[in-house]
């Protein structure tokens, strides 16, 4: 039968993140969806748009208005709170993600870590929290507004740089403890300061991926405090890692959070019968083979291939590269609703 919506986007992605029925599988951005194209249509770009709300606002808008998304998110990078607590940063062009210069961190280990004063009043904080309410106050009635709060894992790597970081994890694991006790605090400030721009859910990026760390370090080092993030942050989250996460799916599906963002190097299927209904799944449609080389017909049978297994939201994997072709990325919620087309009774 043809699907009849009945819900807005947002109490779509809402119910699918709470566990509730919804109308249709909705489709979702935790992280990044903005591609050169459309910077160029709105006159939104690189790096500008990262740190400007109005701009900010104005690019994850086209997530919604052209691409036809159920949700918005202007945080499209990972390193606005690294900014703001003084790392070196290279801000790029509007083709290249703006990133944190590893090779000088502010900080030589957990003891050095302290949140300086006015760090949600910097401009590159800003530039969320004030997307955020933009957002929230032009199309918070009907679509849902996702924010994004990076955890201690990824913190770290910007403020200690990833290797030293890595080699301390092996040297010293409970000072590395006691430093990512002390950076989610950074991921609670941030988180919270969203939520009161009237975030409707936050995206939470901890970067404990497949090809650096294993599934022990995500129970050793991280299970606690993501339960712990779950219950002081008072919307749903989305806790993103990127790469192969199949041994630790069954860690993330005890921490409390309301969904996983995972990616495509996990057989969706596995996936849903390892998480078996604790958390939710949003993904995993592959960005690199798929949705910036290929066309909508592969980009078809990658959401039809979720939609059978049940994945809860679809979206990009990850973020999308920049020049990724919009006709692929409109196919997505095509895509599902002409899976529902076919399948529901
Ligand atoms: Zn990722």
């Amino acid at each position: 039968m043809p699907l009849v919506e009945t819900m807005t986007p947002k109490e779509r992605v809402m119910n699918a993140l709470t566990g509730k029925p919804v109308d249709r599988t909705p489709v979702a951005n935790p992280t990044n969806v903005a591609t050169v194209e459309l910077m160029d249509m709105v006159d939104a770009p690189f790096p500008n748009a990262c740190r400007d709300p109005e701009l900010a606002a104005r690019l994850a808008a086209t997530g919604y208005t052209e691409l036809g998304f159920d949700s918005v998110m202007p945080y499209f990078s990972i390193i606005q709170e690294s900014s703001a607590l003084g790392c070196d940063m290279q801000w790029e062009e509007k083709d290249n993600w703006p990133t944190v210069r590893m090779y000088n961190p502010i900080w030589k280990g957990p003891d050095d870590v302290e949140i300086p004063p006015g760090f949600l009043e910097h401009s590159d904080n800003i530039a969320i929290t004030r997307s955020i309410e933009i957002l929230n106050r032009e199309l918070g009635d009907d679509v849902a507004v996702i924010g994004k709060t990076m955890g201690p894992w990824t913190l770290a790597y910007h403020v200690f740089g990833v290797e030293s970081f890595l080699l301390m994890t092996v040297d010293d694991p409970d000072l590395v403890m006691r430093g990512l006790h002390k950076l989610k605090e950074i991921s609670m400030l941030f988180g919270e300061a969203q939520i009161a721009a009237g975030a409707d859910a936050l995206t939470f990026p901890d970067h404990a991926t497949g090809d650096l760390v294993s599934g022990e370090y995500y129970r050793r080092f991280l299970l606690e405090i993501h339960q712990e993030m779950a219950e002081r942050l008072k919307v749903p989250l989305i806790l993103h890692i990127c790469g192969n996460t199949t041994d630790r799916m069954e860690y993330i599906a005890q921490n409390g959070m309301a969904s996983f963002h995972f990616d495509s190097k996990n057989d969706p299927q596995e996936a849903m019968d390892i998480v078996n209904g604790r958390i939710s799944l949003v993904g995993n449609i592959n960005n690199p083979e798929t949705l910036y080389a290929r066309g909508p017909e592969e980009v078809r049978a990658e959401v039809n291939r979720c939609m059978d297994a049940g994945v809860n939201m679809i979206a990009p994997e990850c973020a999308v590269p920049l020049a990724t072709k919009l006709e692929n990325l409109i196919e997505i919620p095509r895509a599902v609703k002409a899976w529902h087309d076919e399948h529901d009774e």
